[in-house]
């Protein structure tokens, strides 16, 4: 019934939010280096996922991330982490611009 799909999708937004929460406060250190460029990062970077696993900085967030998130959706909000073969792929292909 209607209820029954209701609560089911309430516990997985509230499972999706406790991960960001969990990811915020596990892996979200204030200063670190791209994940992407390698440059450093400040004010905590961005989440880089489903581009990578890890975080970047503003300009490869704007550049690859935010694109790549318009074209993989499902996988970003599945919040699947990636292999590291999908990794170096992506990895490749932002570094050949
Ligand atoms: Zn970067």
């Amino acid at each position: 019934m209607t209820a029954m799909k209701q609560s089911r999708r309430e516990r997985r937004q509230a499972e999706r939010m406790l991960n960001n929460m969990w990811d915020l406060v596990l892996n979200n250190p204030k200063h670190g280096v791209c994940c992407i460029c390698g440059k450093p990062y400040h004010n905590h970077g961005n989440n880089a996922r489903p581009f990578m696993n890890g975080r970047c900085c503003n300009e490869c967030d704007s550049k690859y991330v935010i694109p790549y998130r318009l074209l993989h959706y499902e996988e970003y909000q599945a919040q699947m982490p990636l292999s590291e073969m999908e990794v170096n792929y992506n990895l490749e292909k932002a570094k050949a611009g």
